[in-house]
């Protein structure tokens, strides 16, 4: 059976999706980030135990969670209705809007979604910012179905904007801004959304659900959250 069944004796499993800078990556083989300094200290004013972290792509995290494999998302997972058809989630951890990213020098200067027409864009699969591509750009007749590349992790979707290959990305501005330092992208405009970061867990596990919320506030109440934030934003 499932490791979600350990939520029984309170031992809990996190899931993952690193290359998503500054909230979870792997550096020095090591899996660090916003995300899981903010889950460890949240999870230590509990009565669980966060026993280990599993890596997942992105759009597999859901389906993880839903195996019992893990028990808890911390991915800078947004709070939307279509995900809470299948999960439940904590109380808001963190808000941030969506950015267009483009290649330094390219020359190519978007200043609003219309600007991205005709474009080559790429998202990574499963996220909000792909919802932005599918919703805003194709639907909308800006680019066609083909302009459009769905990546398993925005890190190859950043390489082939370095090389390239695709003219635009749509990824969380945190993200973009993180990704802009440390690679030959930058950020083009942003695009708000105000979309609101939770912990995603499973429909039913109202114990968790209760301890994480209070462990959510106790950690923003106190210094930790500063803390982190400085640690990871350096703001
Ligand atoms: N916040 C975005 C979403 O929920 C992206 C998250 C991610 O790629 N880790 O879809």
């Amino acid at each position: 059976t499932g490791n979600g069944d350990d939520t029984e004796d309170n031992q809990i499993i996190a899931g993952t999706a690193p290359g998503f800078e500054p909230f979870e990556m792997t550096r020095d083989g090591e899996l660090v980030g916003f995300d899981i300094d903010h889950l460890e200290a949240v999870v230590e004013e509990t009565d669980y135990e966060l026993v280990e972290w599993e890596e997942y792509e992105f759009d597999s995290l859901i389906p993880a969670l839903e195996n019992e494999r893990i028990d808890v998302i911390a991915a800078a997972m947004t709070i939307t209705e279509e995900r809470e058809e299948s999960i439940a989630f904590s109380d808001p951890y963190y808000s941030a809007d969506q950015s267009v990213l483009v290649e330094t020098g390219a020359g190519f200067e978007p200043e609003s979604l219309e600007d991205l027409e005709g474009s080559q864009v790429g998202a990574q699969s499963g996220t909000t910012g792909e919802g932005i591509v599918q919703d805003e750009l194709i639907d909308e007749g800006l680019i066609e179905d083909d302009d459009y590349t769905s990546y398993d992790n925005y890190v190859y979707a950043i390489q082939d904007l370095e090389r390239g290959l695709i003219d635009a990305i749509i990824i969380d501005e945190p993200v973009g801004n993180s990704f802009q330092d440390d690679h030959e992208v930058e950020v083009a405009f942003t695009y708000e959304t105000d979309e609101q970061y939770g912990l995603g867990i499973r429909q039913g596990d109202d114990d968790l659900q209760a301890a994480l919320n209070e462990g959510i506030a106790a950690v923003e109440e106190s210094s930790e959250y500063d803390e982190i934030t400085q640690e990871w934003f350096g703001e």
